[in-house]
């Protein structure tokens, strides 16, 4: 079975209810608590006057408030486990593979704290357990949401799933364009970073890795 990150959210086995009104409450947002909004704004003030602007004029007024804004979404996955969007799942018959591809994601390269994005894809070999495709995308998701380098979430988001499905084979390949390689020191715009984990029978099984290596590489009909 094979779907893209849009198709895995149509065939979520997520209810459609209607959206409380008068907003949306996404109860499996994570949430970091112990941000430190004020902290953040006089930091970011302090940058500012180091770089030589100055934080009274009219456009940077709001500047500090809305990066540490903009630092508690980014960060938000920080104090949280993605392991637990994997923690329902389903007896299911079905032991061949299971891929999504191109979820797409945005992270904070940890060196820099400049953001570097892209596109992870995954599968896995159930070993009777299946989990609700969209699951894997909120695994991504949270993962990347916090300081973070390519390996590093790769290998995460691999372990999480091979542990907690008990799969048989895991493959996590991410490819991402990294803004500090293309804004700043080398600037080489159009670079792409690729990383892979394979687990299990991907990584034992020569056969079993082409086969997965084939379908995430397969060109989209
Ligand atoms: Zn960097």
């Amino acid at each position: 079975m094979t779907v893209s990150s849009k198709e895995a959210d149509a065939t979520s086995n997520e209810g459609s209810a209607p959206a409380p009104t008068p907003f949306f409450v996404d109860k499996n947002e994570p949430k970091n608590d112990a941000v430190d909004f004020a902290a953040i704004e006089s930091a970011v003030k302090v940058i500012l006057k180091a770089v030589g602007e100055d934080p009274q004029r009219d456009g940077l007024l709001e500047t500090p408030a809305r990066v540490a804004r903009m630092y508690a979404e980014m960060f938000a996955g920080l104090k949280s486990d993605p392991g637990r969007h994997l923690a329902k799942v389903f007896e299911e018959d079905y032991d061949e593979i299971v891929l999504v591809r191109d979820i797409s994601f945005c992270s904070m390269c940890e060196h820099h704290l400049l953001p570097f994005t892209g596109k992870a894809h995954i599968a896995y070999l159930p070993s009777g357990k299946v989990v609700g495709l969209s699951k894997l995308a909120r695994v991504v998701e949270e993962v990347a949401r916090r300081p973070q380098v390519q390996e590093r979430l790769t290998h995460t988001v691999a372990n999480l799933i091979e542990e907690r499905l008990s799969a048989r084979g895991v493959a996590v390949v991410v490819e991402s364009t990294h803004s500090c390689m293309t804004m700043r020191g080398i600037r080489k715009p159009g670079s792409l970073c690729l990383t892979s984990a394979m687990r299990g029978a991907f990584k034992t099984d020569p056969k079993s890795r082409a086969e997965v290596l084939g379908l995430i590489n397969r060109v989209s009909t």
